[in-house]
């Protein structure tokens, strides 16, 4: 997208929950590879520049919604711009019911066996004419993998929700994403399948009104501090990014210095 938003070392792009659904939409018409839908989240900062396929996968991206509340801050506060979270938990129930009116069948890889088939049933039941094409669980030996690739591809699904945690799926998209021959979206939805098929329930309507999702989630399973422990490593940055605009300092050789970006060195094949 040409108006992508940097944000540090990451991107988002502006889009509402409509504007989402129109660009899949289009991918899903005239698209002839495979495009990948990423959320945006302060934790990407961290864990997609180290690695230097992943970043370049992540910045070539097709639409990187504005998941976090993160996000959504630093958007703004770099750049002035409104977003709203388009959550990747609840964009993945958009992309099924564009695929009930676009005839188009899902494959839902990702999760322990028990969810990843509860979540296919649900799913099912939830959108009627809903093609559930095919299903694997996230669990698959990198043995297995080529079979797994000739399962996607032969089940004709046109959209993919990958459900192996961040980073690990866009990961995997990166390694394999010329390999999927009739994929056209590729959603990478993190833990979704557990919410769906109730292993994890999400936060309740206040939480997540007030953005205090992650909030929830943290006290719920207080082992997500260490993934967490990023906002404010991200939100620091920003402060000290906006310092550098507003004092004209961006390109100080003192400032590089000192306030190097995340992993130097690892990143050869930097996008954009
Ligand atoms: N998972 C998987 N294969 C793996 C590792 C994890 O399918 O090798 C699944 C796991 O069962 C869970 C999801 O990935 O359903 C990770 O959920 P989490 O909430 O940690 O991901 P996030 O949304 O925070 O990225």
């Amino acid at each position: 997208m040409k108006d992508r938003l940097k944000i540090l070392d990451v991107w988002v792009d502006p889009v509402t929950r409509e504007t989402a659904i129109e660009r899949a939409t289009n991918f899903l018409r005239h698209g002839q590879r495979p495009h990948a839908i990423f959320a945006s989240n302060p934790e990407k900062n961290f864990s997609v520049p180290a690695d230097a396929e992943l970043y370049r996968a992540y910045g070539e991206a097709d639409l990187l919604i504005p998941d976090g509340v993160g996000m959504i801050w630093a958007a703004g506060f770099l750049y002035g711009a409104k977003l709203k979270r388009v959550p990747g938990s609840e964009f993945i129930f958009d992309l099924c019911r564009l695929a009930v009116q676009q005839d188009c069948g899902i494959f839902l890889y990702g999760a322990d066996e028990e969810v990843n088939r509860r979540s296919a049933e649900i799913l099912a039941e939830r959108y009627p004419g809903l093609k559930v094409s095919g299903r694997a669980n996230g669990y698959v030996k990198d043995v297995e993998m080529p079979g797994l690739i000739q399962q996607i591809n032969e089940s004709g699904a046109r959209i993919l929700f990958v459900g192996l945690g961040s980073p690990k799926q866009e990961k995997w998209y990166a390694t394999h994403r010329d390999a999927l021959t009739h994929v056209r979206i590729v959603q990478g939805i993190g833990g979704t399948f557990d919410t769906i098929a109730g292993k994890v329930n999400r936060a309740p309507e206040f939480w997540r009104q007030h953005n205090l999702e992650w909030l929830y989630r943290l006290l719920k399973d207080p082992r997500r501090i260490r993934r967490q422990k990023a906002i404010p490593i991200f939100m620091l940055k920003v402060l000290v990014e906006k310092a550098k605009r507003v004092l004209g300092i961006e390109n100080s050789s003192l400032v590089r210095r000192f306030l190097r970006p995340n992993s130097p060195g690892k990143r050869t094949n930097r996008p954009l």
